[in-house]
């Protein structure tokens, strides 16, 4: 049966949720997130780094330079294979989450979430809690009160767009200097286009669309449930407990404690409604797992507040698994690490880990390539003498300027001609190409046919590279 047959209509108006604040366990830990992760998004280009050859940022993006400045570490374009494999690391991390704790990541650490969260706070602060702000709603634009709070929300959402997306545009170049060109007029037109395109969309995400972003826009909510398997401790409503035989009931008189009820058949869900209330997503955890739920766990704190004022044990919303639902007596909720897709993730994120931090500490200072120059492939000089070419190319990724000595190994002295010189100097993340002839009599161009550079700069670090001597083509 299609919809239209069913009756059901494909499109369907938008309600907003307007969600209710609680306190609870769950909720300080998304508050305290929130502040960290704002405090490092918004302080960190602000941070100063003093290094040699490079602007005293702690974390930029040096277009000009091209290199990525990290506290002490500077990544270059050729470092592409550390993002790769960071990025990977990243997705891993987030299967290995989902496996564990179901859609948690989104609850807490999205951007989107953190955002949307801000964003409703703002509106709180404007208009009052969600029955002020549902009574707003429903008033004509013409009220002064109406006109007031909700021009003042839109007005506090824009500056928080627009300063987000400015504090972006500061980690691509110097933040103090970005500043002041930006509002003189001075900045590159790259700065004022991303900050308009990225103050509209964070409007747009934040304040506008919100749980529609995690529901209909974000691919990752639609292929988290093949993440998911039974063990998995994600956000459930114990509907044994909470319906009890007779479905759940208000705590009217004569079925209030816990005895009367259970007399009645009815559970311990007083269908007070505060756990959809508060739901930033707008859904009703009690009809069921549903993919558009976060794992945000407010539900759980409403509940509890509750139970707690009912003097109820708590947890008839909770982190549990199907599984432990599903028991006559279920047991106290537990992380499931044991199985063989959890334990592959956190493998594959310690090996990776590992293998990047181990890369990223023993990279070279400088980095160097040696290309034998192939036409022609060699000469032979009037005297007999015979000539091979090659060009070497030499970069300094070491923070500061550094001196580099060129020799060669396995040729007769003074076999290896650089050009008059022996030495030289190179400023920090710069590159320099040295052209080398390597000239050799006909009788040891005989013998010789291989032979080594050996490039070493002023801290003693060497790299030594095979070569070839040709007579022949
Ligand atoms: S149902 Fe509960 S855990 Fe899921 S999004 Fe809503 S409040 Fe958060
Ligand atoms: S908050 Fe708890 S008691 Fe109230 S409706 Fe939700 S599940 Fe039932």
């Amino acid at each position: 049966m299609d919809n239209q047959q069913s009756g059901k209509e494909l499109y369907f108006k938008r309600v907003p949720v307007v969600p209710r604040s609680i306190q609870g366990g769950f909720r300080r830990f998304k508050t305290a997130i929130l502040w960290l992760g704002f405090a490092v998004y918004f302080l960190l280009p602000w941070l100063p780094w003093s290094r040699e050859g490079a602007p005293s940022q702690a974390v930029m993006f040096d277009i000009p330079g091209r290199r990525y400045l990290i506290f002490n570490l500077t990544v270059y374009p050729q470092d592409i294979f550390w993002l790769a494999l960071l990025l990977f690391i990243a997705a891993v991390v987030l299967f290995f989450a989902t496996a564990l704790v179901g859609r948690a990541f989104c609850g807490y650490f999205c951007f989107q979430t953190l955002w949307t969260d801000a964003f409703i706070w703002l509106e709180k602060w404007f208009q009052g809690e969600r029955p002020a702000r549902l009574r707003l709603s429903r008033e004509s634009w013409s009220k002064r009160e109406k006109l007031l709070k909700v021009g003042g929300t839109r007005i506090a959402w824009a500056l928080l767009s627009f300063w987000t997306a400015l504090t972006f545009v500061f980690y691509f170049g110097y933040a103090p200097e970005l500043l002041q060109t930006f509002f003189t007029g001075d900045a590159p037109a790259a700065a004022y286009i991303t900050t308009l395109v990225l103050t509209i969309s964070t409007y747009a995400a934040a304040g506008l669309l919100r749980e529609h972003v995690c529901t209909f826009i974000c691919p990752y909510g639609r292929f988290q449930s093949a993440m998911y398997d039974p063990e998995t401790l994600t956000v459930h409503y114990d509907r044994r407990r909470g319906e009890g035989a007779a479905g759940r009931a208000s705590a009217r008189a004569g079925a209030r404690a816990r005895e009367e009820r259970s007399a009645l058949g009815h559970g311990d869900c007083v269908d007070c409604g505060l756990c959809a209330q508060v739901c930033p997503v707008g859904i009703d955890i009690r009809d069921g797992l549903q993919y558009t739920c976060i794992s945000c766990g407010l539900c759980v704190d409403a509940c509890d507040s509750i139970m707690d004022k009912m003097g109820w044990p708590r947890g008839l919303v909770r982190y549990d698994s199907e599984v432990n639902l599903a028991r006559s007596a279920p047991t106290p909720p537990k992380l499931h690490w044991k199985s063989l897709k959890v334990l592959g993730y956190g493998v594959s994120i310690v090996l990776m880990t590992g293998y990047l931090i181990y890369d990223m500490s023993h990279r070279s200072s400088f980095e160097h390539s040696i290309q034998q120059i192939r036409q022609p492939l060699f000469v032979t000089l009037s005297d007999g003498t015979i000539r091979n070419r090659y060009q070497i190319r030499l970069t300094n990724i070491s923070g500061a300027e550094e001196t580099y000595a060129i020799s060669a190994r396995g040729l007769p002295e003074g076999a290896l001609d650089l050009g008059n010189f022996e030495s030289v100097t190179i400023r920090n993340g710069k590159s320099v190409i040295i052209q080398a002839s390597v000239m050799l009599d006909p009788h040891r161009a005989r013998e010789i046919d291989h032979f080594e550079f050996l490039i070493r700069n002023g801290k003693g670090e060497s790299v030594v590279d095979p070569a070839r001597f040709f007579t022949k083509h």
